[in-house]
């Protein structure tokens, strides 16, 4: 039985490795070299003609990255992967990758803050443009801001900070049914409590900074591809396009597709983003990564208790003015969450503070085991005030359009004693407002 087949926890800590290829080394080496040394001339031309795959310099390939990026893959039963110096990276080359020249993105309002703030700064200069769906629980919105040269749909799985979950299959349905793909940035949930591809995602982003590796001592981020969308089919004319650095030993020139067939997306990530804008995943990075990614399970299925038990204190608090998370009362995203969630639907978890705008920031000044931090899925329980911090990029119209209040309150749930944590906001809430006697 390969180890390919085997399940997702034994996949974990031993997809993508064979010590016997690595000196009988137990963990993963740490290859901190930049250059690998290319032997006779003549494996020289192999290697520049993409007919023999090794490691040439560390920019493009490293294989303590590519151990990562195998593991990665196989987690998800993905064709492949490619490791990034940072979940940004990831984001803005999947996204300029399907898009190419004059393409367009079709996305929402509900995304990481530095994903959106990137939407007036970067793509436009590169000759893409941005569509906005303004109800994403509206699948009507989708259809309508469909173009001509729109060449993907961008979600996130889990959004930040309010937590709500599209519909990941009626969505793919839609990419689908006009030639395009969807991409999911899928960094809150991890692909422990969901696997974007079972449910049509064509490629799959994450920032590794956050639960995947998750103790919060790495900037890492990854693109992975399904293999199966067919980038052939005349609506994306850049990997089609014949290129002189990818010819042959004849010196015919290639496309992306004829010298990645089985990886397309993530070669061309390779062999244009990475190559000369850059940023590449160090091999001391991709290290910790997948030290992180061994414990992947545990952590989140820790971290998914800790947040319904606070979940539940939170609920029942009078300082409290609402709870958002797919299983809090009154969610409109129970359904969505019990049928792509059924482990769980992550540690991400806001809350409406009631009281004054002082109160709540001596509220955040008095909590002593959170971390005020702007981070999420680390090994430590976190607290922040969103709208004014990690989302403060966000125009008033953005922030209408993504409900995000001044009164919110996100918590990112680690793995510390949930009984300590409630204790802790509580202590918090009678420092701010104290029982009368
Ligand atoms: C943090 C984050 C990013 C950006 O990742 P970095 O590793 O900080 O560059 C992208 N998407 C989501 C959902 C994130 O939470």
């Amino acid at each position: 039985m390969s180890i390919d087949n085997r399940d997702f926890d034994t996949l974990k800590v031993h997809a993508g490795y064979k010590a016997e290829q690595h000196n009988n080394a137990v963990s993963v080496p740490i290859y901190q070299t930049a250059a690998f040394a290319l032997g006779d001339s003549y494996r020289a031309d192999r290697l520049f003609s993409f007919s023999e795959d090794a490691p040439i310099y560390t920019r493009l390939s490293n294989p303590t990255v590519d151990v990562l990026e195998k593991r990665v893959a196989a987690l998800h039963g993905a064709a492949g992967a490619i490791g990034l110096a940072s979940g940004m990276a990831a984001v803005s080359y999947a996204l300029l990758n399907a898009a190419g020249k004059g393409g367009r993105i079709l996305t929402t309002a509900r995304l990481y803050g530095g994903t959106v703030d990137s939407f007036s700064h970067v793509y436009d200069d590169a000759g893409v443009g941005i569509d906005i769906v303004g109800n994403p629980d509206d699948l009507g919105e989708f259809e309508k801001l469909l173009k001509p040269g729109t060449r993907a749909i961008f979600i996130e799985s889990i959004t930040n900070p309010f937590a709500t979950i599209p519909d990941l299959e009626k969505i793919a349905e839609i990419a689908h049914s006009h030639g395009i793909p969807l991409i999911v940035d899928n960094t809150t949930a991890t692909p422990y409590l969901l696997n974007p591809f079972r449910h049509g995602a064509d490629v799959v982003v994450y920032s590794a900074t956050k639960a995947l590796s998750g103790h919060g001592n790495v900037i890492a981020g990854l693109v992975v591809e399904s293999g199966k969308f067919d980038w052939g089919n005349g609506n994306f004319p850049h990997f089609e396009k014949p290129l002189w650095f990818l010819r042959d030993s004849n010196d015919a020139q290639r496309n992306i597709l004829q010298v990645f067939p089985s990886l397309p997306f993530t070669g061309r990530i390779r062999a244009i983003h990475l190559n000369y804008l850059g940023a590449a995943l160090s091999p001391f990075d991709a290290y910790l990564v997948l030290l992180g990614v061994e414990t992947l399970s545990e952590r989140v299925k820790k971290q998914v208790a800790n947040t319904e038990a606070v979940k539940t204190y939170l609920e029942g608090s009078e300082r409290v003015s609402w709870v958002r998370y797919p299983t809090a009362n009154g969610s409109p995203y129970k359904a969505l969450a019990d049928r792509y969630l059924p482990k769980g639907a992550g540690s991400i978890l806001s809350f409406g503070f009631a009281g004054t705008e002082e109160q709540k920031r001596e509220f955040l000044a008095s909590v002593k085991i959170f971390g005020y931090q702007a981070n999420i899925g680390d090994a430590r329980s976190l607290i922040i005030n969103p709208a004014q911090t990690t989302h403060v990029e966000l125009t008033p119209e953005q922030r209408e359009l993504t409900g995000l209040s001044i009164d919110a309150i996100r918590l990112s749930l680690g793995l510390e004693s949930a009984d300590d944590l409630i204790a802790d906001l509580r202590q918090a809430f009678e420092r701010v407002f104290p029982k009368r006697a």
